[in-house]
C-alpha cells in the first residue's frame, strides 16, 4: 500500500504506521526518525535541522524533499511506503505529487487521523521514545517492562527534547497552521479518508477496509 498518513503530533501516525508494515510489508517512513538519526549521529543533516527541531518548528521544505527524493526511490519502497509525518506543508505535498509522478507511483490515500486536542496534549506529555530504535511507550499506559530500558533493544528510553509542554504547543500550532490545509489539498484531489484515531485498532482495521483492491 503506498499511503500518507496525516494527523497532528501525537494522533497515532506512528503507531499506526508500525502496525501496518505487518500487513503487506510496506516500509514506514518517518521523516521525523530519519531527523532525529542525524541529529544523534551529528551529520551536517542533523545540525541544520536541530535548532528548528527542538523548538518545535519545521525543518525546511528543501531539506525534506532533498531526503525525500532519494529515500523514495530505494528498492524497500517497491512493496509499498507509509508516510508518517511527511508531507507537512502545501509546498511538500505539491513536490511529493511531482516526484511520484516522476516515479510513476500512484498513491492510494491520505489518511487524517483524527483525536481532540486534550488526549493530543495528554499523549505527547506522558509519551517516551527509545534512542535506538524509535519503539514508542507511554509512562502510563505501556512503560517498557525496566524503566528507562527499551523491551525491544535494550536502548534508553527517553523523553524527547521537543516534549517539553513548550515546545509541545508549538507543534500543536505549527500544525493547526502548516500541516492542517493539507486534508483539503487531498480531499480536492479525491484521495482523503479521515478516520476518528483514539484507537488504532480501528484506524488500522478503517484502513484496510478501505485500501482500493
Ligand atoms: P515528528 O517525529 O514527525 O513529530 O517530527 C519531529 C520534528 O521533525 C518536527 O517537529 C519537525 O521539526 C521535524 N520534521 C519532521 N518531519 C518534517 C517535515 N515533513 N517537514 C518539516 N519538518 C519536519
Amino acid at each position: 500500500m503506498k499511503l500518507i498518513l496525516l494527523g497532528a503530533p501525537g494522533a497515532g501516525k506512528g503507531t499506526v504506521a508500525k502496525m501496518l508494515t505487518g500487513v503487506d510489508g510496506s516500509v514506514q517512513i518517518s521523516t521525523g526518525d530519519i531527523l532525529r538519526a542525524a541529529v544523534a549521529a551529528g551529520t551536517e543533516l542533523g545540525k541544520q535541522a536541530k535548532t528548528a527541531m527542538d523548538a518545535g518548528d519545521l525543518v525546511s521544505d528543501d531539506l525534506i524533499m532533498g531526503i525525500m527524493g532519494e529515500r523514495l526511490q530505494e528498492p524497500d519502497c517497491e512493496k509499498g511506503f507509509l508516510l508518517d509525518g511527511f508531507p507537512r506543508t502545501i509546498p511538500q505535498a505539491e513536490a511529493l505529487d511531482g516526484l511520484l509522478d516522476k516515479l510513476d507511483i500512484k498513491l492510494d490515500m491520505a489518511v487524517e487521523l483524527d483525536v481532540p486536542r486534550d488526549v493530543i496534549l495528554d499523549r505527547l506529555t506522558t509519551r517516551r521514545t527509545c534512542t535506538g530504535c524509535g519503539a514508542i511507550y507511554n509512562v502510563k499506559s505501556k512503560p517498557p517492562k525496566v524503566e528507562g530500558v527499551c523491551d525491544e533493544c535494550g536502548a534508553s528510553v527517553v523523553q524527547r527534547d521537543d516534549e517539553t509542554v513548550e515546545a509541545i504547543s508549538n507543534r500543536l500550532d505549527v500544525y493547526n497552521e502548516k500541516t492542517a490545509p493539507l486534508a483539503g489539498f487531498y480531499k480536492n484531489a479525491g484521495k482523503l479518508v479521515t478516520i476518528n484515531a483514539t484507537s488504532s485498532d480501528v484506524v488500522v482495521q478503517t484502513i484496510k477496509d478501505n485500501l482500493p483492491s
